[in-house]
């Protein structure tokens, strides 16, 4: 099966919330110090219009997510960073599915791994 995670990114406050939960899990022990699958860009504040502001966060993912493939092994139904994100910005699961989601809302990616 061909997984991916798809980021619904219009709604991600930028809280890194993503971030800790893989950098403390404990089956990534392994992974390079400061590290971890995740990293959330932050574009910065920019003017669209007269007094209108905007900013975006992205959740990138790295080459070092491995998809909590061992921590599911155990038994977890969900990667780490999806169960700690508050604001649900984050779906795992089969690419297909995921990609018949990513037609149905604008600001929206999809990772595959
Ligand atoms: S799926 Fe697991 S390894 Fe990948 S970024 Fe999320 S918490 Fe880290
Ligand atoms: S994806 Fe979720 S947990 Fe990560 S920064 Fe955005 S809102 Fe926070």
């Amino acid at each position: 099966m061909s997984y991916g995670m798809l980021v619904d990114y219009e709604w991600c406050s930028g809280c890194h919330s993503c971030e800790v939960a893989c950098d403390v899990e404990a089956t990534h022990a392994h992974f390079p110090k400061g590290h971890c699958g995740v990293k959330v860009h932050e574009e910065g504040l920019y003017k669209i219009g007269e007094e209108k502001w905007a900013d975006i966060f992205m959740p990138i993912f790295t080459d070092l997510c491995d998809t909590c493939a061992a921590r599911r092994a155990a038994g977890e139904e969900l990667p780490t960073c999806v169960k700690h994100c508050q604001a649900h910005v984050l779906k795992f699961g089969e690419l297909g599915e995921l990609a018949k989601d990513l037609a149905a809302k604008p600001k929206q990616v999809l990772y595959a791994f």
